[in-house]
This record gives C-alpha cells, sequence and structure tokens, in this order.
C-alpha cells in the first residue's frame, strides 16, 4: 500500500480547524497517566507537517473518542489516529502487541481458508440453526476463554446466553462455524487491508444464510459491521442488530419476564457502543427489568464514561491497569457490589485489572445476567 502523507490526512480529516484549545488533552483518560502523551499535540505536528508514523505515541491512543465528543472544531481524533496507523504499518512501524502479537496471529490465521472448529461451545441448551431470517454473529467470543482461562473470561458462556436470550424472544437463529473475526482490531491496529480480507469472508458466509437481520452480542463487532462493513463494501444486504435493542423490542412484544435478584449494580460504557454507536439507554432499560436491581451511576458515564483502558490488544502498560484500576474504584465508590459491562473485551479487561487490585466488586456480562434472571 503506499503511503499518504500527512498533508494528505491533514486535509481529509479537516484538522486545520483545531483551535488548539487542548480540549482533547484535558479530557484524555491516557494523557492524565501518561504526560508524554498529548492528542493536541499529534494533531498540532501534524498540521506544520512534521511525519507521524514513526511517533510511537500514535498507539498510545485508546480510539476512545472521550476528546472527539467534546473538541470544539469537531475533529474525529480517533479517526485521524486510524489513518495515521495505516501509513506508519504501511512504512514498516508497529504498535506494541499484548500477549505477545497471540490476538493478532489469532485474526491474521482467520483470513486463510481454514476449517474451522467454532461451534462446539453449543450444548443442547441453546437452539441454533444453519439459516434463517436471523443470524448470530459470535466473533471472537470462542477464543478468549482459552486465551483467559486464568481470569475466567466467561466469553463463551456469554455467546451461549446471548443464544438462550434470542431464543426466549421466539427465534432460532443461524450460526456458522465459517465466520471469522469481524475486523475490528485489524482497522483500529492500522492493518487496514487485513480488515478487508476479514470482512469480505463475513459477508460472503452470512449471506448463504439468508438473513435479513444480524444480531450482535459484542460492541465492536456491530459498529463495525454497522459504520465500517458499509463504508468499504456499500449496502450489506441486511441489517446489524444490537443485541440489547432487539431484546428491549422482544420483551416489550414478547413479555419475557425476569425473576427478582436484590443487587446494587452499576454500569460501565464501552466506549464503542456508547460514545461511538450512541447506545446509552438500551442496556440501562434491560437491566432495570430485572426486579430488585438497583442501578447507581458513576461519575464518569454515559457520553462522560472512560475506556477500559486497551483497545485492540495494543499498548496495554502500566498507564492501561491504572485507568483501569481508577475505574474499578469509581464504580465501587458508588456502592454497588457489581459492576456490569456490555463488552467481552471490557469484561475482561477489568477483570485482569482486578485479580491484580483485588476489590470488594464482581464484574458480570449484562447478557449473562439477563439469561440467568429468565423466569
Ligand atoms: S479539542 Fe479539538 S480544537 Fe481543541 S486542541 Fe484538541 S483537536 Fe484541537
Ligand atoms: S481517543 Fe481517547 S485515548 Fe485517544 S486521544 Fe482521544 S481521549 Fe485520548
Amino acid at each position: 500500500m503506499k503511503a499518504r502523507n500527512i498533508e494528505e490526512l491533514v486535509q481529509e480529516n479537516q484538522t486545520y480547524y483545531c483551535l488548539d484549545c487542548g480540549v482533547c488533552t484535558g479530557s484524555c483518560p491516557v494523557a492524565r497517566v501518561h504526560p508524554e502523551f498529548s492528542p493536541r499535540l499529534i494533531v498540532e505536528k501534524a498540521l506544520i507537517g512534521l511525519e507521524e508514523v514513526s511517533d510511537k505515541e500514535i498507539w498510545s491512543c485508546l480510539t476512545c473518542a472521550r476528546c472527539s465528543v467534546r473538541c470544539p472544531a469537531n475533529i474525529d481524533f480517533p479517526e485521524f489516529v486510524r489513518q495515521i496507523r495505516d501509513e506508519a504499518t504501511a512504512e514498516g512501524f508497529d504498535g506494541e502487541y499484548a500477549h505477545n502479537g497471540l490476538l493478532q496471529t489469532v485474526m491474521a490465521l482467520q483470513t486463510r481458508p481454514l476449517k474451522q472448529n467454532r461451534l462446539s461451545w453449543l450444548t443442547p441448551r441453546e437452539k441454533t440453526a444453519s439459516q434463517g431470517d436471523v443470524y448470530y454473529f459470535v466473533g471472537c467470543r470462542p477464543f478468549f476463554d482459552v486465551i483467559f482461562r486464568d481470569i475466567e473470561a466467561g466469553s463463551i458462556q456469554g455467546a451461549r446466553n446471548a443464544v438462550r436470550l434470542i431464543n426466549a424472544a421466539g427465534v432460532v437463529p443461524a450460526v456458522s462455524a465459517a465466520e471469522c473475526c469481524c475486523g475490528h482490531d485489524a482497522l483500529w491496529n492500522g492493518q487496514e487491508e487485513r480488515f478487508k480480507q476479514l470482512a469480505q469472508k463475513n459477508l460472503e458466509t452470512i449471506r448463504t444464510t439468508g438473513a435479513k437481520q444480524v444480531v450482535f452480542s459484542c460492541p465492536e463487532g456491530y459498529l463495525t459491521f454497522r459504520d465500517y462493513y458499509p463504508r468499504y463494501f456499500g449496502d450489506l444486504g441486511f441489517e446489524p442488530v444490537l443485541l440489547d435493542e432487539f431484546l428491549v423490542s422482544a420483551v416489550r412484544e414478547k413479555g419475557i419476564a425476569f425473576q427478582p435478584l436484590e443487587q446494587t449494580v452499576t454500569y460501565h460504557d464501552p466506549c464503542r457502543l456508547g460514545r461511538m454507536a450512541g447506545v446509552y439507554d438500551a442496556p440501562r432499560d434491560l437491566l432495570q427489568l430485572i426486579p430488585g436491581i438497583k442501578l447507581v451511576e458513576m461519575e464518569r458515564s454515559r457520553e462522560n464514561g472512560v475506556c477500559c483502558g486497551t483497545t485492540g490488544w495494543m499498548n496495554c502498560s502500566a498507564c492501561s491497569k491504572a485507568i483501569q484500576t481508577e475505574r474499578l474504584r469509581e464504580a465501587r465508590s458508588t456502592g454497588a457490589g457489581t459492576l456490569v459491562t456490555a463488552c467481552p473485551k471490557c469484561e475482561i479487561h477489568l477483570r485482569c485489572a482486578l485479580k491484580a487490585n483485588p476489590l470488594e466488586i464482581q464484574i458480570r456480562d449484562l447478557h449473562d445476567l439477563l439469561a440467568e434472571q429468565i423466569a
């Protein structure tokens, strides 16, 4: 791929509107714990024409959009940094992969024509099909339990519970062993070609099932299909649907009921679901359908929420741990005994921090909680 120069990226992202106000740096969770990192400086350096592909700080950004939702000049900093990363990898630069790059290797393998044993997690309790109007996109969950066994990632149980919730809505979703990673991490790690290969494979797989709706229990998969697949591939021929929104409608139409659970919980907004996909209410509405649940909000929630500290299995550092530990303390300070999130990766990152810093709080997946309480 031929690298574009920094002037082209400045033009494309209109970063010349930057007011040099520093709101981005003041909003940034990384800059709070890592003073060498400043989104304002990255923008300013680009404006004076400095090539930034070799700057290691472009990989420190969590692409969490906390800066861009506040930027008075409407500069989409995460998108700008995503594009710089594409140019950086084209010129041989890279970030630091967490877990020795194991997850990136798993993603790369999935671009190949491998026969996968992807559905062995299904039990007789989950009703699925090979064809149908509704498809459930499982994503990378089957790999997480193996890699993160030490922190009991629970991602496969999350997939089972997602299917059980879809079944409770009276729907038997199609699933496929040929599915692969949605490409989210490749897209944000500067691996655009790998993203396109994964996306193309998924589109072919899903189209063979005849699905009109594709349901996602992972915010990254949902956002990537909803906002990025059409950018590269045009009309998908089906509608990406978030499981949370699917369930809100199903509860209303089918009268799904939940057993009581006396718990005080707080909800962590995943960046891809909240700021990037604009979904704040559906997960909260679902939680409050469980009788006995008391939802208390953290000070930094909704648009003001804070990232779980690592994105794309990259640059996991002492800064990530500081952000995660602060988040767990914030959750605990609400009086909640449970932090609920709707993203399997947030769950993993926060559990990892909890293991290192034991606090009186448990971390739960929203869909696990709901599936366990189906009456
Ligand atoms: S918040 Fe926006 S306008 Fe202000 S310094 Fe950052 S990028 Fe520039
Ligand atoms: S996207 Fe998030 S991590 Fe990156 S500069 Fe903006 S606020 Fe900081």
